[in-house]
C-alpha cells in the first residue's frame, strides 16, 4: 500500500500580537486590587500572560490583544472592572471580499495547523455572494468509515496535472506505439502563485517555494523572480512566460517540469519552441477570465501539446474586463460545461486563480468544474500580513514582511496547507468521497441559493429576488 500523504504540521506563534474582534478594556481605577479573587489567571486563552508586557505600560484603557470574547473575565470580576468592546484595529484589516473574519481565522490556522472551530455555531447569514450562496451535500456525515480526518477510510486529495491520452494505441507485436507522457500528480489540489501585493523579497518568495515543495505542489512565478538558489527547488516551480521573453528564459525551460505561457494568437508555434528545448516540459496556458475566454479554452484545449489551462480571475474572484463581472464559481461552471460539451474536457486539466480565501472554497470550485486551485493572497495571509496595504505607498510594513525568518514562513504555510486539506477531507468524507477527482463537477453535491430562489419564489413572484444576502 503507498503510504498516505501526510503535512507535517508545527505549532509557529505568530511574531507580533494578533488583531483579534473583541478586545477587553480593563478599567484599572475600579480595581481595589485587594479582592484575592483576580480573574487575570483564568483566562483559558491566557490573554493576560500574552499581553502583560503591553499591561505594564498601560495607563487606563488596555486592548487586549488575542481575545477569544468567551466574557469569562467580564462576568466574573467581582468588581466589574472589565468589558468586551469591538477591537478598533478589527476593521482595518483587508476590506470588501477580503473579511477581518477571513484574515484572523487564516492566521490562526497558519499557526496551529487547525481546523478553526467556532464553539459559538455558525453566526453567519444564511446565504450571501458568491462562494457563500453554495451549499454543499453533506448526507454521508452520520458514516463512521468516512468520517473525515478521523475516519479509518483513506480519502485522497491527489489530482494530475498533465494531459490524459483520449486512448492507447499498439503496434502489431503489442507494444505502445508511441510514448505517453508519465502522469504527473500532485497530493493537493492547491497550487501557489506570487501575490500581486505585498512585500516579496527573497525570504518571503524562497518560504513560499520550499513550502511548495515541502507539500509537492506547484508555485506558478515570472521568470524574473526565478534566481539560482532556487534551482534546488526548481521541480516544483512554473514560470510564467510570455510570447516576448520565452526566448530569454530558455534556461529556465530546461530545469522546469512545467511552463506556462500567457494566451496569444500564435500560442502553438510559442509551444512548439518551448518543446523544443525541453521535449519532456508540460505546457500550462494561462488564459485571463474574460469575455474570450472560454473560446480560447476550446482553441488551446484541442491542442496535443497543452497539458494545463491556467484561468485568472481578479483577487476577489470576479471575471475581467467587464463593469459587471460574474463571480468564480459561475465562470469556473461555464467553462468545464462548454469544453464538456464539446468532448474536450477529458483532455485538459483546468486550474483556477482568484477569489479562494478559505478552505470550503476549494471543495465549492472544485464541485463547480476545476481540477484544482491556485492561491497567492492567504500565503501572505500566512505570513501574517494584515492587507493594509502600506507597502503599495511605500510605507513600512507593521509586520516587517521583509524580515520574516525562512523557516518560520515556510512552516506557517505549511501549517495554512494542512488546515485547508485537514477540511476538504472533512467535506469530502460528508459527502461520502474517497477522492477529489471524483468531486470534480459533480454539481448534484451542491445547491446554488440563486438556482434554488429562482427555481421555487420565479414562478410564483415572476422573476428571481435573489441578490445574494439574506
Ligand atoms: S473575554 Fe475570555 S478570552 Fe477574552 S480576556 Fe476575558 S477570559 Fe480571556
Ligand atoms: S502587512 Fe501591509 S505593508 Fe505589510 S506586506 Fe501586508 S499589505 Fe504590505
Amino acid at each position: 500500500m503507498p503510504e498516505k500523504y501526510h503535512i507535517n504540521i508545527n505549532e509557529t506563534p505568530a511574531r507580533f500580537p494578533l488583531v483579534s474582534k473583541y478586545a477587553i478594556v480593563e478599567t484599572r481605577e475600579k480595581c481595589t486590587g485587594s479582592c484575592r479573587k483576580c480573574v487575570r489567571k483564568n483566562c483559558a486563552f491566557g490573554v493576560f500572560k500574552l499581553n502583560s508586557h503591553n499591561m505594564q505600560k498601560a495607563k487606563e484603557r488596555q486592548y487586549l490583544y488575542g481575545c477569544e470574547g468567551c466574557f469569562r473575565c467580564v462576568q466574573e470580576c467581582p468588581g466589574g472592572v472589565f468589558s468586551r468592546v469591538k477591537n478598533p484595529d478589527w476593521d482595518n484589516l483587508g476590506g470588501g471580499y477580503w473579511t477581518p473574519d477571513i484574515i484572523h481565522q487564516t492566521w490562526k490556522q497558519a499557526e496551529n495547523g487547525r481546523v478553526p472551530v467556532s464553539g459559538a455555531g455558525y453566526r453567519g447569514k444564511f446565504a450571501a455572494c458568491g462562494f457563500d450562496s453554495i451549499w454543499t451535500d453533506m448526507s454521508e456525515i452520520v458514516r463512521p468509515t468516512r468520517d473525515g480526518i478521523h475516519g479509518r477510510e483513506y480519502i485522497n486529495t491527489s489530482v494530475d496535472i498533465n494531459r490524459r491520452p483520449h486512448h492507447l494505441s499498439f503496434s502489431q507485436d503489442g507494444k505502445l506505439d508511441r510514448s505517453y507522457t508519465t502522469v504527473v500528480e500532485i497530493p493537493i489540489p492547491l497550487l501557489f502563485e506570487v501575490p500581486k501585493f505585498g512585500i516579496i523579497n527573497r525570504r518571503v518568495l524562497n518560504a513560499m517555494v520550499s513550502a511548495a515543495s515541502e507539500l509537492e505542489t506547484l508555485m506558478f512565478l515570472r521568470p524574473e523572480e526565478y534566481s539560482d538558489d532556487l534551482e534546488p527547488l526548481a521541480s516544483s516551480i512554473v514560470p510564467r512566460l510570455k510570447a516576448s521573453n520565452q526566448v530569454q528564459f530558455n534556461n529556465l525551460i530546461k530545469k522546469c517540469r512545467i511552463v506556462e505561457i500567457d494566451y496569444c494568437e500564435n500560442i502553438l508555434q510559442i509551444i512548439i519552441a518551448a518543446k523544443t528545448i525541453n521535449p519532456d516540459v508540460l505546457i500550462s496556458v494561462g488564459i485571463e477570465l474574460d469575455g474570450k475566454a472560454v473560446e480560447r479554452a476550446i482553441e488551446t484545449s484541442e491542442l496535443d501539446e497543452v497539458d494545463l489551462l491556467h484561468f485568472y480571475a481578479d483577487a476577489n474572484g470576479n471575471g475581467l474586463g467587464s463593469n459587471q463581472p460574474r463571480f468564480l464559481s459561475s465562470l469556473i461552471q461555464e467553462m468545464h460545461s462548454a469544453l464538456v460539451e464539446r468532448g474536450l474536457r477529458f483532455r485538459t486539466n483546468l486550474v483556477f486563480s482568484g477569489g479562494i480565501a478559505l478552505a470550503e472554497h476549494l471543495a465549492k470550485a472544485i464541485i463547480y468544474g476545476a481540477d484544482a486551485l491556485a492561491i497567492s493572497t492567504p500565503l501572505l495571509l500566512a505570513l501574517e500580513c494584515h492587507m493594509c496595504y502600506r507597502c503599495l505607498s511605500g510605507e513600512s510594513c507593521p509586520v516587517s514582511m521583509e524580515e520574516i525568518p525562512e523557516n518560520w514562513g515556510r512552516q506557517r504555510i505549511l501549517n495554512l496547507a494542512g488546515a485547508w486539506r485537514d477540511q476538504l477531507i472533512e467535506v469530502m468524507g460528508a459527502m461520502g468521497i474517497r477522492e477529489a477527482r471524483r468531486l470534480r463537477g459533480d454539481i448534484g453535491r451542491s445547491m446554488c441559493f440563486e438556482n434554488l430562489e429562482k427555481e421555487c419564489f420565479g414562478p410564483i413572484f415572476g422573476k428571481s429576488v435573489a441578490k445574494g444576502s439574506v
